[in-house]
């Protein structure tokens, strides 16, 4: 895939208001403050916000452009918007934002649960940094509404990591780290510390996304979980504990069978080379 970053650029200065019901979320409630509906457009109790969310249904959030990356073939953006709320709250006079923060980090666990559409309005303009005390805030001078949807492709749900990758389509693959991580932010869901995972869930998500749905060692389909995701497992070919990177080129998606099998299997050296000439032919 061929992407200019350009393409995407906001060339125009459009309300947050308008782009928000562009894309498909209810402003009605916009209307109802003092000032009266001719004001909507600067309600303060949404048109300062980062996310927006029309529950069940899609998910707006506001995104820098200045923040894009390239990576194997799509535009993404990485953020931990619930450590960095956490940093905010620490600094007197950033509770605003902070609570800003949370939302956007509770929209992106929205749409990550329950695998909803995503749209993104770009921003461009003065990116301050908050986080230093008596800091103006941004200012925006450009913004469009992307019209690619967004995916929420990788959520940590103990740190609150997130990928979120243009023209992807949400969770369509699951591993077994998907569900630990799953269960137990169902369990406790509780705020945790800013620890991090050694391995990266981007990295997880790049490799399930490569195999597709199939086993990159046995070419089968992964089975069909019940919420219609398709599962395999990842598995580091050198393992972290032999100093293995936590890279897509050291990381494959495998059959629950063939993963086992990398582990305990008799051949399991011999294995380990083949794994490494599947990646190998594959890039
Ligand atoms: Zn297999
Ligand atoms: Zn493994």
């Amino acid at each position: 895939m061929n992407i200019d970053l350009e393409d995407i650029r906001p060339t125009t200065h459009q309300r947050v208001m308008d782009l928000v019901a562009d894309a498909g979320i209810d402003v009605s409630d916009w209307g109802n403050y003092k000032r009266g509906p001719d004001h909507a457009a600067s309600n303060p109790k949404y048109c300062y916000e980062w996310a927006f969310v029309e529950p069940e249904q899609r998910v707006v959030l506001c995104l820098w452009f200045d923040h894009m990356l390239e990576e194997e073939g799509y535009v993404r953006q990485r953020h931990n918007f619930r450590r960095f709320a956490m940093e905010l709250e620490r600094i007197s006079g950033k509770g605003t934002w902070a609570k800003r923060a949370r939302a956007l980090d509770t929209a992106i666990q929205d749409a990550a649960r329950d695998k909803l559409p995503l749209r993104v309005i770009i921003c461009e303009g003065e990116i301050r940094d908050v986080e230093e005390e008596g800091s103006e805030a941004s200012r925006v001078h450009r913004r469009l509404l992307d019209p690619q949807p967004w995916a929420v492709t990788a959520y940590d749900w103990m740190t609150g990591d997130a990928v979120l990758t243009r023209s992807a389509s949400p969770n369509a693959f699951a591993d077994q780290f998907t569900l630990a991580e799953e269960r137990s932010a169902s369990a406790q869901r509780v705020a945790v510390s800013g620890e991090k995972f050694v391995r990266d869930p981007g990295i997880r998500a790049a490799a399930l996304a490569r195999a597709q749905g199939q086993c990159e060692f046995c070419g089968e389909r992964g089975f069909s979980m019940s919420d219609g995701r398709t599962y395999l497992e990842t598995h580091h070919i050198i393992p972290l504990s032999e100093d293995g990177p936590d890279a897509t080129e050291n990381v494959i998606a495998l059959c629950a069978n063939h993963h086992r099998e990398a582990h305990y299997g008799i051949g399991r050296q011999k294995m380990r080379e083949t794994l490494q000439a599947k990646l190998r032919n594959r890039s």
